[in-house]
């Protein structure tokens, strides 16, 4: 599993799978905030999340939440973050919710329908 750097999470994702989908935060300049000085940001390629996806469908196959690390990783495309939960369904079949933190910049960078649709990816197909 690829961690990088300190991790932070809220309280209740203690018992959830955190999943790197971005290093850092898009924005690191928030005056109160400490969490990512040292750290660029950046996007982790697919192949690194399939590839921890997969260890954790060996690992913890009965994992029913799952937490998208780092700062603000609301910060990718609709369509990435649509893959990427696709991927997560795929290989962990007890997934009910998936969070991350997110911006208002990133909640206000997505057209209403993308919202609609993430939101509906937050729980399994059959759900
Ligand atoms: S958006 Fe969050 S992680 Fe990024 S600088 Fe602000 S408080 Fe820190």
């Amino acid at each position: 599993m690829n961690l990088t750097g300190m991790v932070y999470r809220p309280p209740y994702e203690a018992n959830s799978l955190l999943l790197h989908v971005t290093l850092g935060c898009s924005h690191n300049k928030c005056t109160f905030c400490h969490m990512y000085p040292d750290i660029q940001f950046t996007v982790c390629q697919m192949e690194q999340i399939e590839e921890d996806i997969e260890e954790a469908a060996r690992v913890c196959p009965d994992i029913d939440r799952v937490f998208l690390e780092h700062g603000d990783a609301f910060v990718l495309s609709a369509d990435k973050l649509t893959t990427i939960a696709e991927a997560i369904h795929r290989k962990l079949s007890k997934v009910k919710t998936i969070a991350m933190y997110a911006s208002i910049q990133n909640i206000k960078h997505k057209t209403d329908a993308e919202l609609r649709r993430l939101c509906d990816l937050g729980t399994p197909p059959e759900a």
